[in-house]
């Protein structure tokens, strides 16, 4: 097994942008680590970069603290395993695992690859389907097939590629457990790559959040959600996404499209000398203020809003308050959505209902939000002040 350490690392594809810029980071032994981001980020350039598929363009990388920058794929002992898994459809289960220990030729005698491949078998609970060919597979087991043939290897680490892009969404779930698991049991360094933020929240331990080639945050999932660093990471984790209210900040009263918001003196304090800030609320820091119990009411502040609509999902609503923006606030918010690679920021909150909740679309609710939780931004350089 192995530890992984990138040092800054740089990719340019010709004279262009870096795909990949300044990216450090510590992958430690047997650790589960997501790399996420939108579509172009360079999350797939760097999982290249480490596999030696990539050219680095400047930077080290490090595998158990050697240099490998120039040493070749197959010298690097590392195994991906790709979206499309890859299997040959007319070899057996127990060929496929086996493939690769046959591309050394005459470097493993028959008795040690049967005892490779059933092992791998038998962590894998393979070993009732050796006999079948692929496509008399179940999803799950064709990747846990693919899975095999990197374990054979005993490949120092698993390298994922958006292994489950291709799957539709309940299978996408169930592999998602699978991998999740299988990785516990083998407790291999595993790098993944996805673009959905539910794998990245489900799987690994550590997440690195990429934008435009640059590393913005690395933290558990927990961490991500509940203490991001920037307006960036803030807005990509999490469904439905973090509302974003361009306010004032008067006499720690946010003064913002949907009403004033009082919030706790130190996370005023914390933006002190801002008078414009981003605040940031996820939707379920909202309530219904009648359904909020009074002990816990003095820790929010209570306030009426028009709502739009609502959505009923069964196990709770998503109400929505449409406001129209003054143009400072539209300015500000046209702002984000382009540092965010959106299309545009609608003016609108979007707060998580209990599903006993009466309120109703076409009128005032009151709601409760629970400011002790709101993140307040920095409009010019997007960083959490809070
Ligand atoms: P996706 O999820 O769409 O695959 P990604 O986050 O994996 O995106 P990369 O594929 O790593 O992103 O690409 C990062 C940037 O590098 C993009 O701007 C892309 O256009 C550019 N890029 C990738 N491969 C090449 C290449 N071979 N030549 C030139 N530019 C490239």
């Amino acid at each position: 097994m192995a530890s992984i350490t990138l040092k800054n690392l740089v990719k340019k594809y010709g004279d262009g942008f870096p795909a990949v810029n300044d990216v450090s980071l510590d992958i430690a032994d047997g650790e589960f680590i997501i790399l996420v981001g939108p579509s172009g980020c360079g999350k797939s350039t760097l999982l290249r970069m480490i596999v030696g598929l990539e050219d680095i363009t400047s930077g080290d990388l490090l595998i158990n603290g050697v240099r490998v920058n120039d040493k070749a794929p197959r010298d690097r002992n590392l195994a991906m395993v790709f979206q499309n898994y890859a299997l040959y459809p007319h070899l057996t289960v127990y060929e496929n695992i086996a493939f690769p220990l046959r591309l050394n030729k005459g470097k493993y005698k028959e008795e040690e690859v049967r005892k490779l491949v059933t092992d791998a078998a038998a962590t894998l609970e393979l070993t009732d389907h050796l006999d079948r060919k692929p496509a008399n597979l179940s999803g799950g087991q064709r990747q846990r097939v693919a899975m095999g043939r990197a374990i054979v290897r005993q490949a120092d680490a698993f390298l994922f590629d958006e292994p489950l892009s291709n799957l539709d969404a309940k299978l996408r779930g169930q592999m998602r457990a699978e991998i999740a698991q299988m990785q516990r049991r083998l407790a291999t360094t595993s790098v993944y790559v996805t673009h959905d933020q539910t794998e990245a929240m489900t799987l690994g331990d550590r997440v690195a959040v990429l934008k435009k080639g640059v590393l913005q945050q690395v933290a558990s999932p927990r961490e991500l959600y509940e203490q991001p660093i920037n307006l960036f990471v803030a807005g990509f984790i999490g469904s439905p996404s973090m509302n974003f209210l361009p306010a004032t900040l008067e006499n720690g009263v946010l003064k913002t499209s949907v009403g004033d918001i009082h919030i706790p003196e130190d996370k005023a304090a914390k933006a002190a000398g801002k008078k414009v800030v981003l605040v940031g609320i996820r939707p379920e820091f909202f309530e219904d203020a009648s359904l909020v119990e009074e002990s816990k009411r003095h820790h929010g502040s209570t306030f009426t809003a028009p709502i739009t609509h609502t959505e009923w999902l069964g196990n709770e609503q998503y109400g929505y308050i449409h406001f129209d923006p003054t143009p400072e606030v539209r300015e500000l918010l046209d702002n984000l959505a382009r540092d965010m690679d959106a299309d545009e920021l609608r003016p609108q909150v979007v707060v998580t209902l209990d599903a006993a909740s009466r309120i109703r679309g076409g009128r005032d609710a009151e709601l409760w939000l629970d400011t002790r939780k709101v993140h307040l931004f920095d409009p010019e350089t997007g960083e959490n002040l809070t």
